[in-house]
């Protein structure tokens, strides 16, 4: 059997060595490592992909968070709207631009922001919203959009997990995660659904304005060469990344159908399992399994981890302590916050290996293994 890995990156890349390879040496013939051509053809293609009528590409999902914010007229004190169940990122910028995050209570089944914890926080000086796709399932839009709507807040979709994913309306139609809120951000980290070999990330928006605000925002506050009309930061995504993200956003679909596929798998083994919940897959969204996370009870999650461990089978907590109890907002009020599901969660869950190269036999050894330490 090959080896198992939380993210099998050297077997995609050599199932994809040629069109990789050339790409890359496309941009090399080329000169063009700033702004080439690989980024003018990403940002159209991501655009078509997403249907969102702008794309900015940017150096990392942090930085498209955070220049999505600086974007936004927010004043420092301004109250933003964001789970504490996710990676640290969507919480540090809030406070990098002095902006407040308040923290909002996850659903359990969603592991996504939940609406009515969310409508309970709004104050009058709440301005935005950020939603997490989290591990690639859609954050409940149609809720977030009717609050944002009916309180006048900004969205902006923090979708680093799950590009790909599309959030269905009840009426049938349906929307790219990403492309709904007022900017929606995603990252190119290479274990990200959509991955480069470096870092990466982008910025989505339908309104004109903003694009050009974000453009500018970006690229050093510069409306036109060496004329600088507000303060920047330097942002870019390279062109050997654009040139990789080309190939690899033609395959997303295909990739996308591989994760799915490990996870009707996975689930298979444990949905009967009365100590396992398998991810609940909400009937609004199209899951793109960035991450494959169980909830156990009664079952000693570290031991499970140490076990796989001694088996070769990597295993992850995302994430072992959720932002509000994070160190960097110790002094902020982090502590003030009382989230009975976020701590309760962060205590449960276990993420299980999931990329886009798994095999059956692979998948048949890690859910044996699973449930041999859980029957035991
Ligand atoms: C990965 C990630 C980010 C940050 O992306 P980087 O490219 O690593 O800066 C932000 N938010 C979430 C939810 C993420 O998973």
């Amino acid at each position: 059997m090959r080896p198992i890995q939380m993210v099998d990156l050297k077997r995609q890349y050599t199932n994809i060595k040629s069109e990789v390879d050339s790409a890359i040496q496309e941009v090399l013939d080329n000169a063009a490592f700033i702004n080439g051509k690989a980024v003018t053809d990403l940002t159209s293609a991501l655009s078509a992909y997403t249907g969102s009528k702008h794309v900015i590409p940017c150096a990392n999902g942090t930085d498209a968070l955070q220049i999505a914010m600086m974007a936004l007229d927010l004043q420092p004190g301004d109250e933003v709207l964001t789970p504490s169940f996710t990676f640290v990122a969507t919480a540090e910028v809030i406070a990098l631009l002095r902006l407040t995050p308040v923290f909002v209570e996850v659903d359990p089944k969603t592991f996504c922001i939940d609406p009515a914890a969310l409508e309970k926080a709004i104050t009058p000086r709440t301005r935005a919203i950020v939603p997490v796709h989290l591990y690639g399932q859609a954050a409940p839009m149609q809720e977030i959009l009717d609050i944002a709507k009916k309180h006048n807040l900004y969205i902006i979709e923090d979708n680093a997990q799950a590009i790909g994913s599309n959030y269905i309306f009840a009426d049938g139609t349906s929307k790219k995660t990403g492309a709904m809120g007022t900017i929606g951000t995603t990252s190119f980290f290479p274990s990200k659904n959509l991955g480069c070999y470096g870092d990466g990330g982008a910025i989505f928006t339908d309104d004109d304005a903003l694009a050009s605000r974000l453009k500018m925002i970006a690229n050093h506050g510069q409306s036109r060469r060496y004329y600088h009309d507000v303060v920047g930061c330097n942002s870019r995504l390279d062109s050997v990344q654009a040139a990789v993200l080309n190939v690899k956003l033609k395959k997303l679909d295909e990739y996308i159908a591989a994760r799915r596929s490990a996870a009707d798998y996975y689930d298979n083994a444990f949905k009967a399992h009365p100590k396992i919940t398998v991810p609940y897959r909400a009937p609004y969204s199209h899951h793109v399994f960035h991450q494959y996370t169980l909830v156990l009870e009664g079952v000693d999650r570290n031991g499970l981890n140490e076990f796989l461990a001694g088996k070769n089978i990597p295993s992850m907590i995302y994430y072992p302590v959720p932002a509000h109890r994070q160190q960097m907002f110790a002094s902020s009020g982090g502590g003030n916050f009382h989230l009975e599901t976020t701590d309760w969660l962060t205590e449960r869950v276990i993420s299980l290996p999931m990329h886009t190269e798994l095999d059956q036999e692979q998948l048949e050894y890690i859910t044996s293994s699973v449930l041999e330490y859980i029957n035991k």
